[in-house]
């Protein structure tokens, strides 16, 4: 096991409030020196330019995460053909690229939902990561994850995937970083419905098997409910301890595991076998106390 590298991720789906939490992660990654990467949707990077542009000069990836996702829901990477995948990535990248001025190189799919089209439609758009491949996630199989159950096998730690298969090592140039899971999944709704406890010990038993602990939150879980006017139909543990109140719990998490020893890398510092040379645009240097979470 070599140095262990932390991804710090932010799904931006098109939801009416992520433009509200944007700026207190922002801060957040400040105060405690993270570099991370957030993939947004086209339509999200369309409206709120500036926003992402801002990302961008704080030293952080913005990725690029679907077109439409969150405001609507047909865009199934897992299952759509390659026109139609390719097209909306076309779209996004676009998006992203006239909001940042960077044209955007890792993706994550909307629901995690993937497949062996998608890897050569990032080929084609020369995409070089892709964090999209649900591996160890015992809720494949049911609720949104759908059939993502064939990926349960996958490498922990970053590697080029197969072209026949996802899971599977092969030759294709994209760098698969998939999101980590231990028993529970590693992301901001495990940590609102499990609490620090559970998390911790799943990292603990991730840093045991794994270089690379992949971690993933939405803006919207950091903002109220009533300032989102979420869908009726949204599942109810979508809407369950939303707030503000989220940044202590999400600082007081991410500072265990910087204490844990390990390093802030962007998706697009990753690579198969550790971190890739470059470093971070702007070294970040944690700010204030870190000691401020218990
Ligand atoms: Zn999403």
């Amino acid at each position: 096991m070599g140095d262990k590298t932390f991804c710090f991720s932010v799904d931006v789906d098109w939801v009416r409030g992520s433009e509200v939490a944007l700026p207190a992660l922002y801060d957040l990654c400040d105060e405690l020196g993270i570099r991370g990467t957030f993939f947004s949707v086209g339509g999200f990077a369309s409206e709120y330019g500036e926003l992402l542009a801002e990302a961008v000069r704080r030293g952080h990836e913005v990725g690029s995460h679907g077109w439409e996702h969150g405001l609507r829901n047909y865009e199934n990477y897992g299952s759509s053909p390659y026109a139609d995948q390719l097209r909306w990535l076309e779209l996004t990248t676009g998006a992203v690229e006239k909001a940042t001025g960077v044209r955007p190189h890792s993706f994550r799919a909307p629901n995690l939902w993937v497949g062996e089209t998608t890897l050569r439609v990032l080929e084609t758009l020369g995409y070089t990561h892709d964090s999209s491949v649900p591996a160890r996630r015992y809720d494949a199989g049911m609720g949104q994850l759908g059939h993502q159950t064939r990926y349960f096998r996958a490498p922990r730690d970053p590697y080029h995937p197969s072209r026949e298969h996802l899971a599977v090592p092969g030759d294709s140039p994209v760098v698969e970083v998939p999101p980590s899971a231990f028993v529970v999944p590693m992301n901001m709704s495990g940590l609102r419905a499990f609490g620090l406890r559970p998390l911790r010990w799943a990292n603990r038993r991730i840093r045991a098997r794994a270089d690379t602990l992949v971690f993933y939150v939405h803006p919207a879980e950091f903002v109220s409910a009533e300032a989102q006017a979420l869908k009726a139909d949204i599942p109810r543990r979508h809407r369950r301890g939303i707030g503000p109140q989220n940044v202590e719990l999400l600082r007081r998490y991410l500072s265990d595991v910087l204490s844990l020893g390990y390093t802030p890398v962007r998706v697009d510092q990753t690579a198969p076998g550790g971190r890739t040379s470059a470093a971070p645009a702007r070294a970040a240097q944690p700010r204030a106390a870190r000691g401020r979470a218990g």
